[in-house]
């Protein structure tokens, strides 16, 4: 069993060095690392309440030349995002909340990795605690800590434990994700689940779906469990052609019923049809997490197409479902096959994430502020407060003076700025509205 890697970001002298040697109890060991130190003492075993894990100093493995320091924390994050599990974004309490921390932390979100904010150099919890301005990274409660005084890092581990995916052995570990791959006939439904399934490390397993002839796909790959729906007749080479389109419709409303999120393939050779339209149209009913898989990208070879351009074709055609991540992948030629995984983890993370009802709030009242909602018949609309009132998918409860004075626009507007500061990639965002009388 692999451990869990958590890493360790943030901008120069934030104290990053002094949390590392300091969680791993040895204190001047590598501050004030120079370039060139050596790798092995950047990442540290660490054993806390019986749960290992490797830790990270991802900000003193490379020196990054050449870039500027938003450039190069940016680089810190992006590995932390590939390769841990869990992520401690340290920020320093002394210098208060900078552009790039914005920044850094907008990526950070849209990865769906766990973070942690962690605001060192607190040297005095006698004195208020200095987090207002670290809520408004979207990211979480921050954790004040002070890396040279050894303050709360015990509460830290314990945070960082308490994040760490449950290991497989556990009971209790997290359900399987549940995906349904949608299409039409001919897209390569079938080719598609073949090829993610072949790939290395996959143990299969078939289990029985609700009705008599759907058969359900069991995988684990990296010790996370996956579902692929309804995949009768797609893992046997010998499979019954579905004759009708309708069909295949009817297939797909029954699939992402069950599912958490939607594979839509799409085949290049077609572009969108109105038909992938109307698929996609019931990933977005249903609420699912949706992924646009553009396959056959193989055929594109030779003809001048680029991956770029072809994916803002694909978005003009599914404005309605813009949120979606799109990827051009080859069944046939194994292109883009191990990146489709990767996607999913990161759409059921945002899928499943709770937005501090403070965030929340700052949120959408400065949306209010910056574009006041237009009047009608003489009355504005006025936000109160609002909440989350569900996960997977999202769905956010605004308490207004008057709901029918919401112009389908205005929500449009709403829920572009909730997106704008939360990221929620590949994942629908439900805007819901009550009254409630101003006092
Ligand atoms: P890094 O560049 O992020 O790895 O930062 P370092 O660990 O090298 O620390 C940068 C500076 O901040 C050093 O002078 C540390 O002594 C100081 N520092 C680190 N942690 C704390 C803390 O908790 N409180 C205070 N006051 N200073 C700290
Ligand atoms: P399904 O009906 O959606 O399950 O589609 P299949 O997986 O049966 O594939 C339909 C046809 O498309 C088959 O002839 C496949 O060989 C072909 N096909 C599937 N994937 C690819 C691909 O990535 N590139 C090319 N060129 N052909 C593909």
């Amino acid at each position: 069993m692999t451990k869990p890697v958590v890493a360790i970001v943030g901008r120069p002298n934030v104290g990053k060095s002094t949390l590392f040697n300091r969680i791993l109890g040895r204190q001047a060991a590598v501050v004030d690392a120079e370039p060139g130190v050596t790798r092995d003492r950047l990442y540290q075993e660490v054993d806390w309440a019986g749960r290992r894990f490797v830790l990270v100093d991802t900000g003193g493995i490379e020196s990054g030349a050449g870039e500027d320091m938003a450039g190069q924390v940016a680089g810190q994050a992006r590995r932390a995002i590939a390769q841990a599990q869990l992520i401690l974004y340290v920020l320093d309490g002394n210098a208060g909340l900078l552009e790039e921390d914005v920044q850094v932390a907008a990526l950070l979100r849209r990865s769906g990795k766990p973070v942690l904010v962690v605001v060192n150099k607190v040297d005095d919890f006698n004195r208020p605690l200095p987090l207002g301005d670290f809520f408004r990274l979207g990211l979480g409660e921050p954790v004040p800590v002070s890396a040279a005084q050894g303050l709360n890092i015990g509460d830290l581990l314990d945070l960082v434990v308490a994040e760490m995916p449950p290991r497989a052995d556990e009971p209790g570990g997290p359900l399987p994700v549940r995906i349904a791959v949608v299409g039409r006939p001919n897209v390569g439904k079938s080719s598609l689940v073949n090829a993610i399934l072949g790939e290395d490390r996959v143990i299969v397993s078939d289990i029985p779906g609700t009705t008599r002839d759907a058969v359900d796909t069991l995988f684990r790959r990296d010790g996370r469990e996956y579902v692929f729906i309804d995949t009768a007749g797609m893992r046997r080479k010998a499979k019954i052609r579905e004759s009708i389109e309708h069909y295949s419709v009817l297939r797909a409303k029954k699939a992402l019923e069950r599912a958490d999120l939607a594979l839509v393939v799409l085949d290049f050779a077609d572009g969108v049809t109105n038909q992938d339209q109307r698929i996609a149209g019931l990933a977005e009913e249903a609420g699912k997490g949706t992924i646009i898989v553009v396959n056959k990208w193989d055929l594109a070879e030779g003809t001048g197409v680029s991956a770029h351009r072809y994916q803002e074709e694909v978005r003009r055609e599914l404005t309605f479902i813009g949120y979606a991540p799109v990827l051009c992948v080859s069944a046939v030629s194994g292109l883009g096959i191990p990146k489709i995984l990767g996607s999913v983890e990161t759409v059921m993370g945002e899928y499943r994430r709770q937005v501090p009802t403070s965030v929340l709030n700052r949120i959408l009242h400065d949306a209010f502020m910056i574009s006041p909602p237009p009047a009608r018949k003489g009355k504005r609309l006025k936000l109160m407060y609002c909440t989350q009132v569900a996960a997977g998918p999202p769905a956010f409860l605004l308490f207004v003076n008057d709901p029918g004075l919401v112009s389908p626009g205005y929500r449009r507007y709403l829920e572009n700025e909730v997106r704008r500061a939360m990221g929620f990639q590949g994942v629908p965002v439900r805007i819901l509205f009550r009254r409630r009388e101003s006092k």
